[in-house]
């Protein structure tokens, strides 16, 4: 009869997990932070109270259900918890190993192993929900990456991953001599039958949205140039949108940013050579802008830049040119840093930059990264402290809306009602 009792053991203990994870699902949680900033304005002497997964109430008076929990958070602003516009999980800095040498030397393995780590820091920062905007080589490893996080296997943001991304033949990296064909850092097609397929199969393979480079350098030492024609970027579009996914574009030139635009595409990745009349189309066509000036600000260190105490190198210059236009003509904008250039975890330096060199209210880039890019992203269910919404949340020490530099210094963070990272005492 040992059997029978063993299997009787396992039986009930199965159950108790099954009812105490049930339990704690329904368990409800009150937090009393110094101020609560909901993904528009800040409010002092909101409570928040979360039960499962959810936040059930959120303001001054909140009674709490009894046996709820009470947990004080003083001298520390609630946020939601924030949204990484443009990640690449599977890159690390530049500086420590070239983009190249990452896509070419490291294996599957290594680079997932470090997409982990990667994954956790990010949550850890307090950016509970990334875009990452291609594997770079990777293959289909965000696929997997971001269901071993659904599953709870691994700690990370909730993820919208896209997969390979695609890129026009010929005109992506690594490149090696003529006679040396390498694995690319993204899928390559051409035409328009082919855009499509490419397409189709990476959203097939799990893509939430598609990503495509409507410009690039085709060799090392010559500037952008476009790379898919209209029509192909219209068929790449078009097949996405009826599969319901949202295409992204990177792109810096005009003419490349014209072709995505008028395509149809949802956001501009770089922009870095837009024009006034560039981004008044944007404007036009409701095409949001996802700045990365974390990226070039940290490739231009790496390529020597002695930030504070030499002039912009010419690359920044521009930069802070087509900001301002693009601010000047009312272009929405998307809070995302490309973080893999730099550390994960550092998701915070392009709000920093934002907001220190780029002439931004600490107000407008605290809602970028929490309301603004939910509603871009389409994400309805978070980016916003209200009831019914996801509760993710991040603590940060003091008052970001004065000093953005406050989001660096999270004391706790929730993600599903979860906590992931403890409040510090
Ligand atoms: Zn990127």
């Amino acid at each position: 009869m040992k059997l029978r009792e063993d299997v009787w053991t396992k039986l009930f203990l199965s159950c108790s997990v099954f009812l105490t994870a049930s339990a704690l699902a329904e368990e409800s949680t009150l937090l009393r932070p110094a101020a609560v900033f909901d993904g528009q304005e800040m409010h002092a002497d909101w409570v928040v109270l979360v039960t499962g997964d959810k936040i059930a109430a959120a303001g001054p008076d909140v009674p709490a259900p009894a046996g709820a929990r009470t947990i004080d958070l003083p001298g520390v602003t609630l946020l939601p918890g924030m949204i990484e516009g443009h990640s690449h999980m599977f890159l690390h800095p530049y500086n420590e190993t070239s983009w190249n040498d990452q896509v070419t030397d490291e294996s599957l393995a290594m680079r997932v192993a470090r997409g982990t780590v990667h994954a956790r820091k990010t949550l850890e920062a307090g950016f509970t929900t990334a875009r990452d905007l291609g594997t770079e080589g990777a293959g289909y490893a965000d696929v997997g990456l971001r269901q071993a996080i659904e599953s709870r296997i691994i700690a990370g943001p909730r993820l919208l991953v896209a997969t390979r991304a695609i890129v026009a033949t010929g005109s992506y990296g690594p490149k090696f001599s003529t006679e040396v064909d390498v694995p690319q850092g993204a899928q390559e097609a051409s035409g328009v039958e082919e855009v499509t397929r490419v397409t189709r199969e990476q959203i097939g393979k799990g893509a939430d949205l598609v990503k495509v480079y409507a410009d690039y350098r085709w060799s090392k030492d010559e500037p952008s140039r476009p790379t898919f024609s209209q029509e192909e970027l219209n068929a790449i579009v078009q097949t996405a949108r009826s599969a319901g996914r949202a295409t992204v574009a990177h792109a810096t030139t005009p003419e490349g940013m014209r072709r995505a635009i008028n395509a149809g595409v949802e956001t501009i990745e770089h922009g870095d050579e837009g024009t006034p009349e560039i981004f008044q189309l944007m404007k036009q066509k409701g095409v949001a802008l996802c700045s990365t000036v974390a990226a070039g600000d940290a490739v231009s260190r790496y390529q020597g830049w002695k930030k504070g105490s030499e002039p912009d190198p010419p690359r920044i210059q521009q930069k802070r040119a087509s900001m301002k236009a693009a601010r000047e003509a009312g272009v929405t904008f998307v809070m995302g840093g490309d973080s893999g250039v730099f550390a994960h975890g550092e998701n915070a330096l392009e709000m920093e930059l934002l907001v220190h060199e780029y002439g931004f209210k600490p107000l407008e880039v605290l809602r970028q990264a929490t309301s603004g890019n939910s509603s871009i992203l389409h994400l309805i269910d978070r980016g916003s402290i209200r009831a019914g919404l996801l509760a993710d949340l991040v603590a940060v020490e003091g008052d970001p809306t004065r000093d953005v530099a406050a989001v660096r210094r999270v004391t706790f963070v929730m993600k599903g009602g979860v906590i992931v990272r403890e409040p510090q005492r």
